[in-house]
């Protein structure tokens, strides 16, 4: 694979902001954009898989090939991550939205507590399944709300002394990134002594370095930062898997998937294999430590020119709890301009701007695959577009 930059439009102006080859700066919250290396090489691989003669959406999930495929996506996530021995790397089908029953299902005890901290409409949702779970599952087993946002419409991460943990909660889920409505935790909770964190980390996984001892779980899905959808990523501590029920259904148990290698039934391999790819493709940027420093840089020049024109424009996270992946603006003088925008920046390149149904106006996704020109012509059109109609 080579490591050339991003498939996007060389420049805005071309061919109603497209590129030669027709491509357009992604700004979609996921599934979202790949780099241009991975596509080729997916492109490559679909018809022959080094030299299988079969494609890499052909081979059986139990052919030598895929057991390769399989030995290197753990290699290399386990060397971009630092992620120590002690840990699992899993990947599981049902996205996110799956692991809101299968964390309680394995991790709360008969009758047991876990605290929920609530950042956003993901998190809140999180919540919401993990009661729903036990009143049909673990009658008896408390789901504690720690904390919520809600009171501000989600704009900030809570402090830690507005945090309110139960007596002895079996877990503390949290959501490290808040997709809807911009926010991102630029600390780790602290949390009781000994209490594992279980963190959905679908929109910002691997897009800074992250410390996985803090954490028992670290779980989402692949779609944004790490490949395409259908494969959800799990990243356990060894103790949580020996000490979660066993009294499950076999598909939801981490233990089966920790013994099968992700693999008890037909697993979900194009999207595996497509973590392969981003896996190497990270390493060939620098790692972790120089996509946070790209990430920090892109969100920056959105960022900047949205203070620029704070007359005209309202962010929505608390400045210090910015998310660097998802950013979330409207106009101040209304909907109507936010329309006016989304068009003019879809003629200029800019797609999938647009913001969650649940919050309206604008939302950029700058994920790793997302190339700094986009962020630079974005940011011109946000101080044109005030320039003109403030
Ligand atoms: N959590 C977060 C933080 C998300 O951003 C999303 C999807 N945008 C989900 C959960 C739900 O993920 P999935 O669609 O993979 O179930």
């Amino acid at each position: 694979m080579t490591t050339s930059a991003s498939a996007a439009p060389a420049s805005a102006s071309l061919n109603g902001g497209r590129s030669a080859s027709g491509r357009c700066f992604n700004f979609g919250a996921g599934p979202s954009v790949l780099p241009e290396p991975v596509i080729r090489q997916i492109q490559e691989d679909v018809w022959n898989y080094k030299g299988s003669g079969m494609g890499v959406l052909e081979i059986s999930h139990r052919a030598k090939h895929y057991d390769q495929i399989v030995a290197e996506v753990d290699k290399d996530i386990r060397e971009i991550g630092s992620i120590p021995a002690n840990y699992k790397v899993l990947f599981m089908t049902g996205g996110a939205t799956g692991q809101n029953w299968i964390v309680p299902a394995n991790l709360l005890p008969k009758g047991g507590s876990a605290d929920y901290i609530i950042t956003g409409g993901w998190a809140e949702a999180s919540f919401k399944d993990a009661t729903q779970y036990c009143q049909c599952h673990n009658p008896g087993a408390k789901i504690h709300q720690a904390a919520t946002s809600k009171d501000k419409g989600h704009n900030y991460i809570p402090a830690d002394d507005a945090i309110a943990y139960s007596a002895s909660p079996a877990y503390v889920h949290m959501t490290t990134n808040n997709t809807l409505y911009g926010t991102q935790w630029h600390r780790v909770p602290k949390v009781p002594a000994g209490v594992p964190i279980v963190a959905d980390a679908s929109s910002d996984i691997f897009s800074y370095p992250i410390d996985v001892t803090k954490y028992g779980v670290i779980y989402g899905g692949a779609q944004k930062n790490m490949g395409t959808t259908g494969a959800t990523f799990i990243i356990i501590r060894d103790d949580l898997i020996e000490k979660a029920n066993k009294d499950i259904p076999r598909m939801c148990q981490y233990g089966v998937f920790a013994k099968e290698e992700s693999r008890p039934n037909t697993p979900p391999h194009f999207a595996i294999y497509t973590v392969g790819l981003m896996a190497k493709w990270i390493k060939s940027q620098g790692g972790l430590a120089a996509l946070k420093k790209a990430n920090e840089e892109k969100a920056g020049l959105i960022y900047a020119a949205l203070d620029e024109c704070s007359g005209f424009w309202a962010g929505h996270a608390r400045k210090e709890d910015r998310s660097m992946m998802n950013i979330t603006f409207r106009a101040k003088g209304g909907e109507a301009l936010d329309e006016a925008f989304l068009k003019l920046a879809k003629e200029n390149g800019c797609d999938g701007l647009k913001g969650h149904r649940s919050t309206g106006g604008m939302r950029a996704s700058t994920y790793n695959a997302f190339p700094r020109e986009g962020c630079k012509v974005l940011a011109d059109l946000i101080r044109d577009f005030a320039k003109k109609n403030g």
